[in-house]
């Protein structure tokens, strides 16, 4: 049987050490972290994550603000927000809840976030520093994943990794870091034919598609590294993409849903804000 991935335990040690590393920014140069989030209509399940994300940053004494929007707000007043949290000097990172209502144009809402309080990492400034594999400002789930693998002492360099899925959150970033960490990538989406063939390569399989039982352990290769980034609603129950129970007898590393990604997401978000507050202090 392969090792569980114990992103809850990982994601609680982050926020601990988090916030020793927040109280001394604020003990020596009087710096407390600041997150804004934008949050746009009533998403429940983004109404859960922001919340989650509001309660880690208390946690970890990072001062977070929330602006709600309700679902007819328009682009301009969205922006207008996002300006002016620009300017504002105690906030380090600006995030926007995603998804919004379909009416907004999310990337252009995006694209008025300061490169240097990205801290999301979506914008065009942190991608492209990404693609030239000069990184920056990384997204949270990507490098959470990274942690995670760096943690269990998975190595990446010369593995062949099959990303499924290509969002601009997850699988797009996620595929260029592996690459930037020497792996042999391949990306998958929805019009890659004989996915199967594929994932029975790979060493590390990465599953952010968002289908329940999408990744059988038919398609699993005897001891590869499997990392479940999806998030699914079955019977009421919170599931991932693939099949934990028996895939977990096959592959060597696993990540659980919930347990595994999701936590490791939310502390990594926290340190992104931290290391922006960072560079707020090199500046003064
Ligand atoms: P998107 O819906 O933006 O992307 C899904 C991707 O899956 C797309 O690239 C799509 O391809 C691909 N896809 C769909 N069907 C297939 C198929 N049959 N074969 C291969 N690829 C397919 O989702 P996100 O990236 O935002 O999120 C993915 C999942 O991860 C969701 O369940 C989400 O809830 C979860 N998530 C979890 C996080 C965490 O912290 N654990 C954080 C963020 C997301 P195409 O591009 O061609 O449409």
């Amino acid at each position: 049987m392969g090792i569980i991935i114990d992103g809850k335990t990982l994601a609680k040690e982050k926020r601990e050490e988090l916030k020793k590393k927040v109280q001394e920014l604020k003990d020596k140069e009087e710096i407390v972290p600041g997150l804004a989030i934008i949050r746009v209509g009533n998403d429940p399940a983004s109404e859960i994550y922001v919340r989650n994300k509001l309660k880690a940053c208390q946690e970890v004494g990072i001062h977070a603000v929330e602006q709600h929007f309700d679902e007819n707000a328009s682009e301009q007043e969205i922006i207008e927000r996002i300006e002016f949290f620009n300017q504002e000097k105690s906030i380090d990172g600006i995030l926007v809840q995603s998804p919004l209502p379909k009416n907004l144009n999310e990337k252009k809402i995006v694209s008025f976030i300061l490169g240097s309080k990205d801290v999301d990492g979506f914008g065009i400034n942190n991608l492209g520093h990404l693609l030239a594999n000069q990184e920056q400002v990384l997204a949270a789930t990507p490098l959470g994943i990274l942690h995670l693998l760096e943690k269990y002492e998975i190595p990446i360099a010369s593995k062949n990794v099959l990303v499924i899925g290509r969002s601009q959150i997850v699988g797009r970033p996620l595929a260029i870091m592996f690459l930037n960490r020497d792996a042999t990538v391949t990306i998958a989406h929805s019009k890659t034919k004989n996915l199967k063939e594929l994932t029975l390569q790979a060493d590390i399989l990465v599953s952010a598609v968002g289908r329940p039982h999408f990744i059988t352990a038919d398609m699993v290769k005897e001891g590869a590294v499997c990392i479940d980034v999806g998030i699914n609603r079955e019977n009421g129950h919170v599931i991932g993409d693939t099949d934990f129970d028996t895939i977990k007898e096959k592959a060597s590393f696993i990540t659980p849903v919930p347990g595994g990604v999701g936590p490791m997401t939310v502390a990594t978000l926290l340190e992104n804000v931290y290391e922006l507050a960072s560079t707020r202090k090199k500046e003064k």
